[in-house]
């Protein structure tokens, strides 16, 4: 595996042409995006895009998102465009948006797991635009990481989960908004949440003047399953994570003293642990829900290099701006 270091703003071509000519010639190059650092191949390769679930270890019944510099890229990979398509990616493009659409003929099965749509989203970090520039090819990219780890913030976290399982990595600083995109099917009657991201089921529904259905409550076995990845224990730390409202604090301080877990314990705090004993690893986290997901993953990865047996998380607020948040942590604790 080759490492390249470029700007986050200004990527050198030179830097960057490299990583779209192992693209190309269908090799795996991990890179930064605002949401987190991707896992990208040729998305229309399908030898390229199963080196993808390989190289996580992602069952092959999970669909990937083909990354595109723009929103021509997304139509030549669909075949319908309905208007709430335009809408939305008028709005919200380059950004933590996925559209997910019909499919054309020549996108393979690989890459949509089987299903006749695709998910289409043009990401807005300039490292990932210029790598989809200059590779010219939409670009399978999920998140770089082992199945059901934690997602990767950093190009460091990227190098730890993956190592050679990668060919190349742009280390482009960290990710900026942390929590992996918006999901919203437009296939069906009306548009879907599939799964919550950044980006509020608000400021969607403004946009399209009506309002996506609330995601499937995550873990509900008799559930439909739209959004693979939905369901099952995903996003985790190794630690166990203890889902915690500020009110059960106490609660908390007592189970951490009858499991003796309090000296490998770390939390992901809200407001101040006033009870005894105390997690040895507290981390405030930030009260806003943008900071708290540019946060969220590089806090439970270094619990985790921390040794943590258990990691504390105070739920956030049950507000629409935390909904992508507090789906990342409920998921984690399963
Ligand atoms: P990630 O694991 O971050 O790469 O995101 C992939 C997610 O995008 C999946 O877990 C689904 O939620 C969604 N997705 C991708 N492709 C499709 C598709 N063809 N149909 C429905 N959802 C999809
Ligand atoms: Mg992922």
């Amino acid at each position: 595996m080759r490492l390249l270091t470029v700007s986050p703003s200004t990527p050198d071509p030179a830097l960057v042409a490299e990583a779209a000519h192992v693209l190309r010639a269908g090799g795996l190059v991990a890179f930064p995006t605002e949401t987190v650092y991707g896992l990208g191949a040729h998305a229309l390769d399908a030898a390229a895009v199963q080196r993808i679930f390989a190289a996580k270890g992602r069952p092959s019944f999970n669909p990937l998102i083909a990354h595109v510099p723009d929103a021509a890229g997304a139509r030549a990979l669909t075949t319908a465009w309905p208007d709430a398509a335009a809408r939305l990616a008028r709005a919200f493009w380059p950004g933590p948006l996925t559209l997910v659409l019909p499919k054309r003929a020549h996108v393979p099965d690989v890459l949509t797991a089987g299903l006749p749509a695709v998910a289409v989203r043009v990401p807005a970090h300039p490292v990932a635009l210029a790598l989809l520039r200059a590779a010219a090819l939409p670009v399978a990219a999920p998140s770089a990481n082992r199945f059901t780890e934690l997602s990767p913030t950093t190009a460091q976290h990227v190098q730890k989960a993956l190592g050679d399982r990668v060919d190349l990595i742009l280390d482009g600083g960290a990710a900026s908004v942390g929590i992996e995109s918006t999901v919203v099917d437009l296939t069906g009657a009306r548009p879907t949440l599939l799964r919550p991201g950044t980006l509020s089921v608000a400021a969607l529904a403004e946009v399209l003047g009506d309002v996506p259905l609330p995601a499937p409550s995550p873990g509900r076995e008799d559930a439909p399953r739209p959004a693979p990845g939905m369901v099952e224990r995903h996003y985790a730390p190794r630690a166990t994570v203890w889902l915690f409202d500020a009110s059960a604090r106490d609660a908390m301080a007592a189970r951490l003293a009858r499991e003796a877990v309090d000296a490998r314990a770390g939390a992901l705090l809200l407001s101040p642990w006033d009870a005894r004993p105390a997690p040895a690893l507290p981390l405030p986290m930030p009260d806003d829900p943008a900071a708290y997901a540019q946060r969220l993953y590089a806090a439970l990865h270094q619990l985790d290099d921390a040794g943590c047996a258990v990691v504390l998380v105070e739920r956030p607020p049950d507000t629409p701006a935390w909904q992508g948040v507090r789906d990342r942590i409920e998921r984690a604790s399963r």
